[in-house]
């Protein structure tokens, strides 16, 4: 006999990628490079000086100006968390509970339903349309139908790649009682990005992070662009001090260094582009991505057995083959160049 978790936690598994050992590793999304060798020594001289026995800045207050000042936002616009997964929590929290009602476009990014099932908030699976991408014509009607009170969209959506066609957002973002959620976790990476859009809406929230472009995954920060009456319910609901100081200040360091930040991005963009010609010579389908990764469907392999057989070659990529409306599809990771090569060589032969 053991104490009973509350109702609804029971028959769920949490988040799980597989975690096995391998040199290649194209699972996770992270940045294959790591941030600025100089970023890293200034901020860990500078940690020296903190003064650690006082709690932090509770509101970031400089980080959250040197983030309003590069999205070109003011910084009463500005929530920060630790990794967008909080940020999303802490939406939910405000936004959501039995009050609320969220809903998203399967198949996206699991966290949605997942932070719901945590935080006691029903969810509702709307289905893409062709493509994998939202229909457009059907949105309004699927919004209407699931009741949805808070909506979360990732664009580019993971783990398809695909980003959305701007008249999808302006048409979701219509009803003034409805917030929707921009998970732009990959916005770097596509040329389109709705934080310009939030000043011009009461109801719409941009979410980002520093785990992907900002190659910080270790380190767990993560922020939102919302409405100032919402950034500051967020603010509410957020546990005293909840930003430690020193990640306070390397995202603050970081920011110093934008240029550094989009020379990795292009670099990658460059690598997708040319992962993606690759692809396209071998029988597989695959999914035009405005990320750092690619969804494919092998034509005539079983995409479980290619996981474990790209495993035993000591590549690592993210199996969706088991998840419902993506059956027998994989998702790589675009890396370095060399562990790009290593992965399309490995395929290559595995499927010929
Ligand atoms: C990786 C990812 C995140 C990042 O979460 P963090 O908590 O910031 O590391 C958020 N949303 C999506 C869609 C992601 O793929």
């Amino acid at each position: 006999m053991s104490p009973k978790p509350r109702s609804g936690l029971g028959v769920f598994a949490g988040y799980h990628s597989a975690q096995v050992a391998a040199t290649v590793r194209l699972n996770t999304n992270e940045s294959p490079f790591p941030p600025p060798p100089y970023l890293l020594r200034r901020w860990s001289e500078a940690v020296q000086d903190l003064s650690l026995n006082r709690y932090p800045d509770r509101q970031a207050t400089p980080l959250r100006e040197a983030i309003a000042r590069f999205h070109q936002v003011e910084p009463d616009t500005v929530f920060v968390a630790n990794g967008s997964n909080e940020v999303i929590q802490s939406i939910l929290l405000a936004y959501g509970g039995s009050d609320g009602k969220a809903a998203s476009f399967e198949p996206t990014y699991a966290m949605y339903e997942t932070i719901s099932r945590v935080t006691a908030t029903p969810y509702l699976a709307i289905e893409r349309g062709p493509d994998l991408r939202i229909d457009a014509e059907r949105l309004e009607a699927d919004l209407a139908a699931a009741g949805a009170s808070l909506v979360f969209v990732c664009s580019p959506n993971n783990p398809t790649g695909v980003a959305e066609e701007m008249e999808v957002f302006s048409s979701l973002a219509s009803d003034p009682e409805r917030l929707v959620v921009v998970d732009e976790a990959y916005g770097q990476f596509s040329p389109q990005s709705m934080v310009p859009e939030v000043a011009a809406h009461s109801n719409l929230v941009v979410v980002r992070t520093f785990s992907k472009v900002w190659s910080l995954a270790g380190m767990r920060i993560g922020y939102a662009i919302a409405p100032p009456e919402v950034a500051e319910v967020l603010w509410k609901v957020a546990l005293p001090y909840h930003v430690d100081s020193s990640k306070q200040l390397l995202a603050l360091y970081s920011l110093d260094y934008v240029s550094e930040m989009e020379e990795r991005v292009a670099q990658l963009v460059l690598e997708r582009e040319r992962m993606a010609e690759q692809l396209a010579l071998l029988p597989l389908d695959q999914w035009p991505s405005a990320a750092n990764f690619i969804l494919f469907r092998p034509r005539h392999a079983d995409a479980g057995r290619l996981w474990a057989q790209l495993v035993e070659r000591g590549i690592l990529v993210r199996d969706w083959s088991k998840w419902p409306r993506l059956e027998n599809c994989l998702r790589v990771t675009v890396g370095t160049e060399w562990e790009n090569r290593a992965f399309l060589g490995a395929l290559e032969e595995l499927l010929a």
